[in-house]
């Protein structure tokens, strides 16, 4: 059975101090989670460690980074690897965020290659993908997002399949305030799990957590986390205010 997850990514805010009491707030509101949902929380480099003495003991709160280097080790100034991760009690790893394919020009070939060194080091990943707003208004986001899965899976064994997280964020919805409909993120997210299925299967499919982003708040995430193939969500900015954050949580319970 999959798991539905919700995970706060952060992206770059808030210092040291500010990190860890978010992280005391969130614990304070936690509601109690039964065994197949999860929380994970992706703060910035600096604060993995932090974050991990925080999360000590917390079973149902894992730890994830927003991205890893596409190269094991060596001369890649300001890089960090998934390797590294790995020794920092990392276990998710977010790969393909849209903001790193659209700011760091980080390809389809190179995110393929974070994928293989995330997984090799024992890494869970929670591969982003999603269109524009000119793919969607030429109503070809199917074939887009097909596409950006293709590129960045495909070469997976079966079983490497079954530790990919896939999140569709629209780039249209993330941190707009516009949200997709529920209609339309359970087509996408029924589509996703189609062509999931045709490379590697029904059974793996139906393991496959598929996360919605995209101004995800406590007000929409209870119809949006509704939807069949809708298993939670990647969340932005109320990831940062532990009130919001665990109001999605609760949507997901
Ligand atoms: C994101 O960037 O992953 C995201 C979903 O952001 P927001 O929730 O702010 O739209």
């Amino acid at each position: 059975m999959r798991k539905k997850i919700v995970a706060g990514n952060w992206k770059m805010n808030l210092t040291l101090l500010e990190g860890a009491e978010l992280v005391n707030d969130i614990f304070k509101g936690l509601p109690i989670l039964s065994e197949d949902k999860k929380v994970v929380i992706a703060p910035p480099y600096t604060h993995l460690t932090q974050t991990a003495e925080q999360l000590t003991g917390m079973i149902d709160v894992h730890l994830g980074a927003q991205n890893c280097a596409c190269e094991a080790s060596g001369a890649y100034t300001g890089e960090v690897s998934a390797a590294m991760l790995k020794s920092a009690e990392v276990e998710y790893v977010i790969i393909g965020h849209s903001e790193r394919r659209e700011y760091f020009n980080e390809d389809d070939a190179t995110l393929a290659k974070k994928v293989n060194q995330a997984l090799s080091n024992g890494l869970e990943v929670i591969f982003c993908c999603g269109e524009p707003l000119a793919i969607r208004d030429a109503d070809t986001q199917n074939e887009y997002v097909e596409n950006q899965i293709k590129a960045g899976l495909f070469h997976l064994s079966d079983s490497q399949m079954g530790h990919i997280v896939i999140a569709y964020e629209p780039i249209w919805a993330i941190g707009t305030g516009r949200t997709a409909s529920s209609a339309q993120a359970q087509d996408m997210h029924a589509h996703i799990r189609g062509v999931v299925a045709a490379k590697y299967g029904e059974t793996t499919a139906e393991n496959t957590s598929i996360l919605y982003g995209g101004s995800c708040k406590p007000s929409n995430a209870p119809e949006l986390f509704a939807c069949p193939d809708v298993d939670g969500g990647l969340i932005g900015g109320a990831a940062l205010k532990a009130s919001e954050f665990i109001g999605i949580i609760e949507a997901m319970a």
